[in-house]
């Protein structure tokens, strides 16, 4: 009788720990906090924490279990409740995980395939969150993708744009200019803001716009960004080869920057770490 079993009614972030010094740092944690509360407030869940609350229970969480090297993953459910798709009278439920996380997507290069499912449209989700009912599109596309021997899905939207893979979001590389997809059918990525914020540091400019299957094709490189899959080359799409279909400069460039921003080394933007003591 779990409501958010049979009906999609929890809640979830995905946050990265990463080590350094025999500590832990955790990315951008004020930013997915902030979105778990945008979450909770889309589906009227009601209870007592406070985003300081959750902060520090996440801080505690990370810290009993001791592992640097990790995904941490807030969620919030709908508990026992009675028949039917809405949720009120049933408690709501919070807990927090932390699980090791390595090779998220196994290869350093990966095959992705575009599905026959189209990522679902804005129209049909509270913008911005991340409401679990909404995930079964995710993992249809994720697993059709696979059974078609890809590592990753590629969604189009709902007008048969670029928009994302099942949990990343996209960027090309054309003539040394980072463009990544501008549509309402995506989730604005915290490591997708990370990389416009600074991709001027690396002498790269950035910009959104629609882009089409056919100009992904002729991109030089592209890469997915996640949270869990950090930035990850892409070297084939439908069984084309993307540039010369290995891990572009570009990309190189931007992942390193990325290991060294996550952990904290660089001063300009230590404002997104959080230091655990373990
Ligand atoms: N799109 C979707 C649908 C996702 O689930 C995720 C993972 N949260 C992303 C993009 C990447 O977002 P972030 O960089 O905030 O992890």
């Amino acid at each position: 009788m779990t409501h958010a079993i049979h009906y999609g009614t929890a809640v979830f972030e995905g946050i990265r720990s990463y080590p350094r010094n025999e500590r832990s740092v955790l990315f951008r944690l004020h930013d997915h906090i902030k979105r778990f509360f945008l979450s909770t407030k889309a589906l009227s869940m009601k209870f007592s924490f406070t985003p300081k609350d959750l902060e520090k229970a996440i801080l505690q969480t990370v810290r009993a279990n001791g592992e640097t090297d990790a995904y941490v993953r807030p969620f919030a459910f709908y508990g026992y409740g009675r028949i039917g798709p809405n949720p009120r009278g049933a408690k709501v439920h919070v807990a927090i995980l932390v699980v090791p996380l390595k090779g998220y997507l196994g290869k350093a290069v990966i095959h992705v395939k575009t599905p026959p499912f189209r990522r679902i449209q804005a129209e049909a989700l509270a913008q911005g969150t991340k409401i679990s009912g909404s995930y079964f599109n995710a993992a249809l596309s994720s697993m059709w993708a696979y059974q078609h021997g890809a590592d990753e899905a590629l969604m189009l939207d709902s007008e048969g744009y670029v928009a994302e893979g099942a949990a990343e979001n996209l960027f090309l590389v054309k003539k040394g200019e980072l463009i990544t997809p501008k549509s309402s059918d995506i989730l604005k990525g915290i490591t997708r803001d990370t990389i416009m914020k600074i991709s001027g540091d690396l002498g790269l400019s950035v910009r959104e716009k629609r882009v089409t299957l056919r100009e992904l094709y002729r991109a030089d490189e592209t890469f997915f960004t996640g949270t869990a899959v950090e930035i990850h080359s892409i070297g084939k799409i439908n069984g084309r080869k993307i540039g010369t279909g290995k891990r572009g400069p570009v990309t190189e460039k931007i992942q390193s920057f990325y290991q060294t921003l996550v952990r904290g080394e660089i001063p300009k933007y230590r404002k997104w770490i959080t230091p655990v003591s373990l």
